[in-house]
């Protein structure tokens, strides 16, 4: 069992988080508040590198694994700067498009996320299926060599900064009749493809986005894998890298929140010459998260570790409880962070309390911490499906 990371991944810790640092929470809060988005640290991190970090080198990327992306995730958040996007388009679409695209789709799209010059989201939730991903309902239809794509999706993430969204559609089987999942790369100007931002009480410069699909037309290369049978497990490729650096992001967030609360409680005086964290009813709690937030790392660590190995299966059960972890973790650091600042908890100044909607989502999305308990009930502990 090794707890070190390589000097390699070191370096890019360092590196990382002396990034995000120059930029920090502030210029985050400033962009989601005046509707800017964070395109400046995003260039930076994609010139440097590190957005690319886990594209092979033979496609322009870094050559690193799902260690390296999950360092990117955790140390920008733990500079206040926690990038959604970095899960949808290096994590997600990057690793679906690596492992299950075709030779001419990875040479097309790999480069662009090697340098971060593309951006490409990702959409699988629709309003009548929500976790309940056999129902559903945007369908792929064959017309000539094109395909046809009608449906509808909700809270996709990032649709106004990205060129393509990957969609996850349904197609008919022609032998069967079935409909499996198949994974589409859709222009986000495509004819057909309109959108409208949903209101979100989170404060992040990433919006979500209703999606309306009305016959979109594709070309035939636009299947990733270019055939019907490479869409499940595309499908599945992306589930582990999603959980994983999803995680990360909420760890890194974690540590920021009980950064910012520490260095407030250590010095402040309301009570003679000893300061507030001098009293164990403030920082007892900041502790336990502190507990939280590191059993949660560890976690992360290991499911990173399982799946650069090509030990999915392993890495599945791990990332999920990472996830599971990770959600609980940050959501407990952020609102113990609050408290131990008191008023100033509330500020927008501290920037504490301008992450509690983002780390409340992290317990719904991308998946629900009560989808995770099924999962290791059912998977884990081998308990009926109940659902
Ligand atoms: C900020 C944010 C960003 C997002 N970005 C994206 C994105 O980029 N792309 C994308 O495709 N989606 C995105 N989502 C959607 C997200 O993945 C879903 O919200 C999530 O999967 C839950 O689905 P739902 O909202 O439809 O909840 P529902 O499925 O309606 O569930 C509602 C509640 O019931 C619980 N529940 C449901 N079924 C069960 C069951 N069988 N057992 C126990 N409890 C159950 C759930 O856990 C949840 O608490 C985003 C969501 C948010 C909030």
């Amino acid at each position: 069992m090794n707890f070190d990371l390589t000097p390699e991944q070191d370096q890019l810790r360092d590196a990382v988080r002396a990034l995000g640092r120059r930029y920090g929470h502030s210029y985050f809060v400033e962009k989601a508040k005046s509707g800017g988005h964070t395109t400046e640290l995003w260039e930076e991190a994609g010139r440097l590198g590190y957005l690319g970090v886990n594209v092979p080198a033979e496609y322009g990327g870094g050559g690193g694994g799902l260690t390296e992306l999950a360092i990117v995730c955790e140390e920008l958040a733990a500079a206040g700067c926690p990038l959604l996007l970095l899960v949808v388009s290096p994590a997600i679409a990057a690793t679906v498009i690596n492992r299950h695209g075709t030779e001419e789709q990875r040479k097309r799209f790999l480069p662009g996320f090697a340098d971060g010059s593309l951006k490409v989201v990702f959409a699988i939730t629709e309003p009548d299926a929500g976790s309940n991903f056999h129902r559903l309902g945007t369908v792929a239809r064959r017309d000539g060599d094109d395909w046809l794509l009608s449906g509808r999706k909700c809270y996709i993430s990032g649709v106004d900064e990205a060129q393509y969204v990957l969609v996850v559609a349904r197609t008919e089987d022609a032998t069967t009749g079935k409909l499996k999942p198949a994974l589409f790369v859709v222009p986000t100007d495509a004819p057909g493809l309109t959108r409208s931002k949903l209101d979100m009480e989170i404060v992040s410069p990433e919006n979500q986005f209703l999606l309306y699909l009305d016959d979109v037309r594709l070309p035939a290369d636009a299947l990733v894998g270019g055939s019907l049978d490479a869409g499940l497990p595309a499908l599945f490729a992306g589930l582990n890298p999603e959980r994983i650096t999803v995680a990360a992001m909420g760890v890194g967030t974690g540590r920021y929140a009980i950064e910012r609360a520490t260095d407030y409680t250590a010095t402040r005086k309301v009570w003679g010459g000893r300061s507030i964290g001098a009293h164990q009813g403030v920082a007892h709690p900041l502790a336990h998260a502190a507990v939280q937030v590191e059993l949660a790392r560890l976690m992360i660590h290991k499911a990173a570790t399982l799946y650069d190995a090509g030990r999915d299966l392993e890495a599945g059960v791990a990332g999920n409880m990472a996830k599971y972890a990770a959600g609980e973790a940050a959501a407990l650091a952020v609102d113990t962070a609050v408290q131990a600042l008191g008023g100033a908890g509330m500020t927008t100044e501290y920037g504490v309390a301008t992450l509690l909607g983002a780390v409340r989502a992290g317990r719904i999305a991308p998946v629900s911490r009560e989808m995770i308990l099924n999962f290791v009930a059912q998977h884990v502990l081998g308990q009926e499906k109940s659902y």
